[in-house]
């Protein structure tokens, strides 16, 4: 079920919300990974006549580590600030953009603040570029494709870069030692 706050209805100066929502992608929208639930939880609050959404997005996403393309949850806690701007009918439903001033402005489409798709927004920007299971993930072997982290190849040998060959040479001589 959609979680919409409509700006029109809040009685008083404030509205607090603290909902679960559902952030897995309607089908056919680029998301790169499978999202599963998150925490919105905050306020939307009228300051100097604007309505600003303040809140914090908690949740698991899980993620393909881009060394070994294992999956792994990632846990995400970020604070959001969102200023409200109520928009027409053609607007596209939870677009926000990024001004100049650095505010996040949300287009809140006849009113309705739809809290699963600002969470997503904010998931989506936060999402690591190089997802990473660990910080010393060993990767997949270029050679034979094992998983590193779990089976030892003996391919590491072969296939090195011709002016690092003295160096490997080096390297197997300690490693024998
Ligand atoms: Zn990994
Ligand atoms: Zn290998």
């Amino acid at each position: 079920m959609a979680k919409v706050i409509l700006i029109n209805e809040i009685r008083g100066d404030s509205s607090t919300f603290d909902e679960e929502v559902e952030l897995r992608s309607e089908p056919g929208a680029d998301a790169p990974v499978s999202m599963e639930r998150a925490r919105i939880e905050g306020a939307i609050v009228r300051e100097t006549g604007k309505w600003i959404l303040a809140a914090k997005v908690a949740g698991d996403v899980r993620l393909d580590c881009s060394r070994c393309a294992e999956p792994y949850d990632w846990q995400l806690e970020s604070p959001i600030r969102l200023e409200i701007r109520s928009s027409g009918p053609d607007t596209r439903e939870g677009e926000s953009e990024l001004r100049e001033d650095e505010i996040w402005h949300y287009h809140a489409r006849e009113g309705k603040v739809d809290l699963a798709e600002v969470a997503r927004e904010r998931v989506l920007l936060d999402l690591p570029l190089k997802p990473l299971c660990r910080d010393d993930c060993r990767g997949l072997c270029p050679t034979c494709g094992g998983n590193r982290n779990l089976i030892e190849c003996d391919c590491r040998s072969e296939a090195v870069d011709p002016r690092l060959a003295p160096l490997m040479e080096i390297r197997k001589q300690i490693d024998e030692s």
